[in-house]
């Protein structure tokens, strides 16, 4: 049966109850139609990395009905009010330092202490925001690797199995991404062009905008040697496919069989990998103890979410 509904208001209603319980709702922006869930529970955020079956966290842009509703959630300098005031609501999305008590999944950051926010357009995605009263994580509606939606039926074809609903607003109007400006380090930088070009973004911030990555190719500029993705790793050593820890060490546990032994955490006692990637980047966190020599990691099962997870790991314990 299709999913595709009309976005009206009661079809809208019945989608924000859907996101609050966790479930997954594609909905029709000005650029491009994202695949939406509440992106301050890990397990939706982890639902949506299950079905764009992406091999790896990438960080995802969680969409918000203001100005006022982002700046409680990351810190927003001079630059970033003035960008706000300018684009929003509109195709750009700022890169900002998280708020110390961000209450977003870890996970919609892929780990790391930055967040991309956006204030959408669509009639159809403010009305979502508003009804929900959630902040929203929104990557493009398509598969890993293919191209993104820009009307109902693209989504249907891509992630009809993966979503509760999918509210039909028509084609969208852009049909390309957001701008992905970061604002983390001294220098804005642009790690994805789209609506919002570079030199308009520097006639309001009154600066130039320096090129992060190149076009089309977002992954170079994030993995690249010191861009953003590479900076997150635990401060302890981790250690991969241990059977128990060792003296020192702290245990980052999977699965039914764990040993409890000492300071461990359980990613998931039922071996689900979707719960295990909802917890990842948290137990991570709260392993990376100084009373640690380091963190023994149990080995993940390399299928569905578990090659994201299993990609984060040999990331944060590779040599530095
Ligand atoms: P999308 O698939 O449309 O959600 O695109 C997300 C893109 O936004 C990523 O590929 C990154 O380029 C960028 N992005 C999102 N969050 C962050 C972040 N915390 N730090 C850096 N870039 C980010
Ligand atoms: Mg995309």
């Amino acid at each position: 049966m299709s999913k595709i509904v009309p976005a009206d208001d009661a079809n809208i209603a019945l989608a924000a109850g859907a996101l609050r319980r966790g479930e997954l709702v594609s909905f029709p922006t000005e650029t491009v139609y994202g695949l939406g869930g509440d992106a301050c529970n890990d397990r939706a955020v982890a639902a949506i990395y299950a079905a764009k079956g992406r091999p790896s966290f990438n960080p995802l842009i969680v969409h918000v009905p203001s100005l006022a509703a982002a700046a409680a959630l990351g810190e927003f300098s001079e630059d970033a009010l003035a960008l706000g005031r300018a684009f929003w609501p509109g195709p750009l999305t700022l890169v900002v330092r998280r708020q110390r008590k961000c209450p977003l999944s870890l996970l919609v950051s892929a780990g790391m202490d930055s967040v991309a926010l956006r204030v959408p357009a669509h009639p159809v995605a403010r009305a979502l925001l508003t009804a929900s009263n959630l902040p929203l994580a929104g990557p493009s509606a398509n598969p890993s690797g293919r191209i993104s939606p820009t009307n109902a039926r693209h989504v249907e074809e891509g992630l009809g199995d993966k979503v509760a609903m999918i509210l039909d607003g028509g084609p969208c109007r852009i049909g390309v991404e957001s701008t992905v400006l970061s604002l983390l380090d001294e220098k804005p930088a642009l790690l994805r062009p789209g609506g919002v070009s570079p030199e308009e973004i520097a006639a309001i911030i009154g600066r130039p905008v320096e090129i992060a990555a190149p076009v089309g190719d977002v992954e170079a500029g994030l993995h690249g040697p010191g861009r953003l993705l590479s900076h997150y790793a635990p401060d302890r050593p981790v250690r991969l496919n241990a059977v128990n820890a060792q003296a020192g060490e702290a245990l980052l546990a999977f699965g039914r069989n764990a040993p409890h032994a000492g300071i461990t955490l359980n990613l998931s006692e039922t071996g689900d990998l979707a719960e295990a990637a909802a917890n990842l980047f948290a137990m991570l966190r709260a392993l990376d103890r100084p009373d640690v020599t380091g963190i023994a990691v149990m080995p993940i099962p390399e299928v569905g979410l578990g090659i994201a997870i299993n990609d984060r790991l040999t990331r944060a314990a590779a040599p530095r």
